[in-house]
This record gives structure tokens, C-alpha cells and sequence, in this order.
């Protein structure tokens, strides 16, 4: 459902094309202690593009990376970065790999109306597989009224848990793949 977002001016194949909505800020997490949260001073409206990365490959997946497809994994800049999980999130990331390319494009969009002061946050099971060991599992502080209470990859969501994902969220691909 966001795919007329990736327009030929946003991807390409190596760039370093960068956007970054006006309104964003690092500051203190408002839901985890002691932890940055990527937030925004303004409203945003839903479906707006917060920010377009070309993010290099790797095969390696860390605590911040995104996974792109089955195999690959990108870090992006600290406005992605930054964005902690929510089990019912007010954005998503949405990934597009051109088969051979060197460089992946990355986007972060409003799902919904965010008001000016709160965290951009995003749903880390609609990226990805799986999580590291030291993620996975670890207690879920979203404070939202669908938290599963813990920090998962989709892979180790409930059949209900998937079904809900995937019902409200732009799923990636290779996460699709998984969901049968
Ligand atoms: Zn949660």
C-alpha cells in the first residue's frame, strides 16, 4: 500500500539520496528509561514520508540494523536508528532492494496522525525475522493496549499475533514469505 512512495527520484541504485522531515529530533525515550527515541516537535499526518535512506548492505544482522530481504541487513542513520519498537505503532519502515544494487532504499512513514512531542516508533517484527540474542525476548515497554510484552521477530509472533500484524502493517516481503 505504500509502493507509489518509491518513486524514481527516492530509489535508485547508488545514491546517497537523504531526506529527513523538518521536524525530527533524538531526545529521552518517553516510554523505555534511560533510552534515546527518535521524536517529532510537530504533527504529522498518516502516510507522510519521514525520511528516504540508501542504506549499504550487509549480511550481518546488529541491535539497530533493518532487514531488507532473506539475506541482507542495512544500518541507517540515526533518524531510523533511533526509532524504538511498538507493538501498535505510529510508523513504518519499508524497504526496496533492486536485485544487484549496492545500496538499499529505506523509507520511514507515518501509519497514522503522530502530535508534535511524541516517539516515532515502528513494529520490528514487520522487519524482521528474527531478532539478535540480545533483543529477543527482552520485556516489551510500548505501554500500547495490543503489547505482547515481549520484543520478537515475526517469526516467534502467535498465529494470532501475525494475523494482526499483517492486518494493520506494511509487512516486508521476506517477512510475507513467513506468513502462511
Ligand atoms: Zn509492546
Amino acid at each position: 500500500m505504500y509502493e507509489h512512495l518509491f518513486t524514481s527520484e527516492n530509489i535508485s541504485v547508488e545514491s546517497t539520496c537523504e531526506y529527513k522531515h523538518a521536524g525530527l529530533y533524538v531526545d529521552e525515550s518517553i516510554y523505555v528509561p534511560n533510552q534515546q527515541a527518535l521524536r517529532t516537535k510537530e504533527f504529522i499526518p498518516a502516510q507522510t514520508v519521514l525520511s528516504i535512506q540508501q542504506c549499504a548492505l550487509s549480511t550481518h544482522r546488529t541491535r539497530t540494523s533493518i532487514q531488507v530481504t532473506e539475506l541482507f541487513h542495512a544500518e541507517a542513520d540515526d533518524c531510523i536508528r533511533f526509532a524504538n519498537h511498538s507493538c501498535q505503532p505510529n510508523a513504518a519502515v519499508i524497504s526496496k532492494y533492486i536485485d544487484g544494487a549496492a545500496y538499499v532504499t529505506i523509507l520511514l512513514v507515518s501509519v497514522r496522525d503522530i502530535i508534535g512531542g511524541d516517539e516515532i516508533q515502528f513494529d520490528y517484527a514487520s522487519t524482521e525475522t528474527t531478532l539478535t540474542k540480545e533483543l529477543l525476548f527482552a520485556p516489551c515497554l510500548c505501554n500500547s493496549p495490543l503489547c505482547r510484552k515481549v520484543l520478537t521477530g515475526f517469526s516467534e509472533l502467535t498465529p494470532t499475533q501475525k494475523d494482526q500484524v499483517a492486518a494493520t502493517l506494511p509487512v516486508a516481503s521476506h517477512i510475507l514469505k513467513l506468513y502462511v
